[in-house]
């Protein structure tokens, strides 16, 4: 609940309508109880320095700055931290007593990234596209750390390129500038360890464009993509197919929250629910035809089956219980298959058949309680289905698993205990998954369902 000490932390740019930031922080803010509210400002080029004064006089906490302030901003800063000033763009600002002192957290995003996908960048050839901003920041989270890099940009602006090296030079990396031509990309990419492309190129709506011919790609050049929409652009899915390990830019955009969020907060987010968020928030922004299944989601026992089989009737819409399915298609119970196979067989079998069964139309899919844990199911599942999270208490829940002995994650010494802190984990990602939320456990079956309807006859988008 916003009150009147909720803090004021926000995104300034222009545009700033398709920002995944007020998702995924919100998200996060929301999941460690912090009374804080990220909001987007559409600010105008000539309104920036009045922008920033209102934000001191308001008393806000923090900012994001995003396209195209990230460059203009620093000289309305009261202070600077180091690593900002070398890259020459601040994409956060943090507020301490009126004064804003600007950070760049796109460079520890981008290396948070590349530890997360395991890859240790010391020593390797970088080909890094782009000289623009994410590029600078590219470039100096590797300085120092990369054994050669070659920068290639567009002929008209092989300049920036060219300021980028000589400040990478300044800071200790050794760097080549090329122009962006297939000659070039195959002279240098034959050498290369790592592909970085920090240009636009690939993202949507141009999303069939590639900066790199298939051809040139070849194992073990591992390929980074900095654009996120889509989340597997072509140059991604052209890597992939040639063998070369990939990473897509929806990590370092996680990343790059989470570091913000940070230092507004002190406190470290579940980087996963941000994630969710902003998976859900692409979801909702990347398909305008309109869906025609409903996917439930929630805890054990809160009623998805019951539920979902009532709505299927009343809609006229196809049940689809995906753990029935998964025991009809093993021939084994779920807890003979995590004991046989152990949790994260599990839930790769789910997910695979979350792909399978979530791109019909006119379906009413009941899920599997741990659904929301793996983000990629949500976003499958969005593609074609209005996603509704019903909400139980753990009393709701123990009252209703009572004794059972088919809930494998329950088998403990203590239930009640294990579903509470089981219902308190996974709260935030059923929430940051819903389009729709409805509290379940006062209402009979068909009450909830006629519930859903009605909540569904308002949501934009959902054909019956
Ligand atoms: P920017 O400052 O506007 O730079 C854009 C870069 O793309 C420039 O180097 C530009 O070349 C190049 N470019 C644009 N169109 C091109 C074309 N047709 N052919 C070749 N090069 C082209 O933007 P930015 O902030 O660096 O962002 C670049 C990309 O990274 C965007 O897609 C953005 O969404 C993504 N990004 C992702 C994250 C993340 O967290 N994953 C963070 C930041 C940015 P010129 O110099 O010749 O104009």
């Amino acid at each position: 609940m916003i009150t009147a000490q909720t803090k004021l932390c926000g995104l300034i740019g222009d545009p700033v309508a398709h920002s995944l930031s007020p998702a995924m922080h919100n998200a996060a803010f929301a999941a460690l109880g912090l009374d804080y509210v990220y909001l987007a400002f559409r600010v105008a080029r000539a309104e920036l320095p009045h922008a920033l004064n209102g934000f001191r006089a308001f008393g806000g906490r923090g900012l994001n700055v995003t396209i195209p302030h990230k460059v203009e901003v620093i000289a309305l800063l009261d202070g600077l931290d180091a690593l900002a000033g070398q890259i020459g763009a601040v994409n956060t600002i943090v507020a301490e007593g009126g004064r804003l002192t600007g950070y760049n957290t796109d460079a520890p995003g981008f290396l948070a990234a590349l530890s997360g996908a395991g890859y240790d960048p010391q020593g390797k050839r970088v080909v890094l596209l782009g000289a623009g901003g994410a590029a600078r920041a590219v470039a100096f989270a590797l300085a120092g750390l990369a054994g050669a890099m070659t920068i290639l940009n567009r002929a008209s602006s092989l300049k920036r390129a060219e300021e980028l090296a000589a400040s990478l030079r300044l800071a200790g990396q050794a760097a080549e500038v090329q122009e962006l031509s297939e000659a070039h990309l195959r002279a240098a990419l034959a050498q290369a360890d790592l592909l970085v492309n920090a240009t636009s190129v690939g993202m949507s709506p141009q999303a069939e464009e590639t900066p790199v011919p298939a051809v040139l790609l070849r194992p073990p050049l591992t390929v980074f993509d900095l654009v996120y929409t889509p989340l597997r652009t072509r140059l991604l899915r052209e890597a992939e197919a040639a063998g070369c390990p990939t990473i897509g830019g929806l990590a370092m955009l996680v990343a790059q929250g989470a570091a913000s969020f940070g230092l507004w907060t002190g406190v470290k987010p579940d980087m996963s629910i941000m994630r969710a968020a902003a998976l859900t928030a692409l979801g909702k922004t990347s398909s305008s035809a309109p869906k025609t299944s409903v996917a439930l989601i929630g805890f054990m026992g809160s009623g998805k089956t019951a539920v979902g089989r009532a709505l299927a009737l009343r809609l006229h819409k196809e049940l689809v219980e995906t753990d029935q399915l998964l025991r009809a298609e093993s021939g084994k119970s779920i807890p003979c298959l995590f004991r046989a196979e152990g949790e994260p067989a599990f839930r790769q079998r789910e997910a695979k058949l979350i792909q399978r069964v979530a791109g019909e139309p006119n379906q009413v899919i009941a899920c599997g309680g741990g659904v929301v844990l793996d983000p990629a199911n949500i976003l499958v599942l969005k593609r074609q289905a209005v996603v509704v999270y019903l909400r139980a208490t753990p009393e709701v829940v123990l009252r209703r698993v009572g004794e059972s002995r088919h809930r494998p994650l329950l088998n403990t010494p203590d239930r009640a205990e294990t579903v509470t802190k089981l219902m308190a984990a996974r709260a935030p990602l059923y929430e940051a998954a819903a389009d729709i939320t409805v509290d379940t456990g006062r209402q009979g079956v068909k009450a909830m369902a006629e519930l859903i309807i009605s909540q569904l006859e308002k949501y934009e988008g959902f054909r019956f």
